[in-house]
């Protein structure tokens, strides 16, 4: 079992970063991940990291993380040490995985989602369809073991979670949190049948290899902390602290996505870049920030990284 204790984070300084996923350009929420995560990087004089997570290929678009980085650049938003894309890092999740499989934690799974569903089914649970199925445990040997090859056709690869797993943890700006995770989530992929390595696997041995300190990003991506947190745990990494950014929502009060054109933004030129950041700033909770016109971007930042607050933002 491995120890569930809270390591502290690494005492040689903040190391934040930015995680897009390159399936278009940066819109209104992902800039305030992006400007709330500079921030607190520059407040407490720390690094913050660029990340192309671009894993998922069916859904990366060619061309977005260069202008990912170009609306960065334009809006002032610099990155420290060179930029990363997770398609030239397999090999860190491969040795992960394998790590995960002497240990004994993981098994193979061909289970479709029509299967999944249909032993859901069959005990009688239905999931609403904007969720998120529990997995029920089909594929799971009764005796874990090493598996011989993790590299088989058309199977996915599951996390074997203990019973009654529930993870705790305190979010910088959202307190205690908690999250059941046998009950609330079952086994989870670690690896696709497509052999595409997940967000889950893959988020942690980066952040872990790249001596991530806080990770500071939107509420969407709560969810998924506490898995991360126990895979921290086995894989023997210390764990960040975490900050979750309220959401942009649209006039619906649903989620914003890049499939809602509202949700685009212009930065085209230093002018439209500034206005952009100023909305992201308002979203964040800053007030009393320099809005003249004959202001630069750089003089902005300075004043907005002063006024960065954890506690001010609204949720
Ligand atoms: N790539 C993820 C996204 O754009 C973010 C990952 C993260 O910040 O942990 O939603
Ligand atoms: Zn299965």
């Amino acid at each position: 079992m491995p120890n569930l204790k809270n390591p502290s984070p690494p005492a040689d300084g903040y190391r934040g970063r930015f995680a897009p996923s390159p399936t278009g350009p940066l819109h209104a929420g992902s800039l305030v991940a992006a400007l709330g995560s500079w921030l607190d990087a520059r407040q407490n004089q720390g690094k913050w990291l660029l990340r192309i997570e671009d894993l998922d290929t069916p859904r990366c678009i060619p061309g977005a993380d260069q202008e990912i980085l170009r609306q960065l650049l334009t809006c002032g938003l610099s990155w420290d040490e060179e930029p990363s894309w997770q398609s030239q890092r397999r090999e860190h999740y491969q040795n992960a995985l394998e790590r995960l499989n002497a240990l004994q934690t993981i098994y193979p799974c061909t289970c479709s989602r029509q299967t999944i569903a249909s032993a859901l089914g069959s005990h009688g649970v239905i999931t609403p369809r904007n969720q998120e199925m529990v997995y029920p445990g089909t594929c799971r040997p009764s005796q874990m073991m090493a598996n011989d090859a993790i590299a088989k056709p058309a199977t996915a690869w599951r996390l074997a979670l203990p019973p009654n797993l529930v993870m705790e943890f305190e979010d910088l700006m959202l307190g205690k949190q908690h999250q059941a995770l046998s009950q609330g989530v079952g086994d989870f992929v670690l690896r696709r049948r497509d052999d595409v390595f997940t967000y889950q696997l893959a988020v942690v041995v980066d952040d872990a290899e790249q001596g991530i300190t806080h990770v500071v990003r939107g509420q969407d991506l709560l969810s998924n902390t506490a898995r991360q947190i126990y895979l921290q745990k086995i894989l023997g990494y210390l764990t960040p602290s975490y900050l979750h950014l309220p959401l942009v929502l649209d006039e619906h009060g649903e989620k914003l996505s890049k499939q809602t054109l509202a949700t685009a933004i212009h930065t085209e030129n230093a002018q439209q870049a500034l206005q952009e950041l100023r909305k992201a700033a308002v979203h964040l909770g800053l007030s009393n920030l320099p809005d003249g016109k004959a202001i630069s971007i750089a003089e902005w930042l300075l004043a907005a990284t002063q006024a960065w607050n954890r506690k001010i933002t609204s949720s």
